[in-house]
């Protein structure tokens, strides 16, 4: 099953509605579900989260970066090691 961005919350994984945040009801506050091949969303069970961990952390480097966010991806500590090898 792929794994895709909540439409419904844009990954974020929360609303902010009249001043109030609220976790997505349609992800249940993780930001991504469960797509399958009829191209129907599920929310990802939180049994699943151990599992899918990787891929959520890889589509959320992605996500930052369709923002325009590269503070995350570039870490400052690995260029450091870098320069000293
Ligand atoms: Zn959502």
């Amino acid at each position: 099953m792929q794994i895709v961005r909540c439409v419904s919350c844009e990954g974020y994984g929360w609303f902010e509605e009249d001043g109030q945040t609220g976790d997505c009801d349609w992800c249940g506050g993780v930001g991504y579900v469960y797509r399958d091949e009829r191209s129907v969303d599920h929310k990802i069970p939180a049994a699943d989260y151990g599992a899918v961990a990787d891929t959520l952390e890889k589509l959320e480097i992605q996500r930052l970066r369709d923002m325009g966010y590269t503070g995350q991806a570039k870490k400052p500590w690995d260029q450091a090691i870098r320069r000293k090898s």
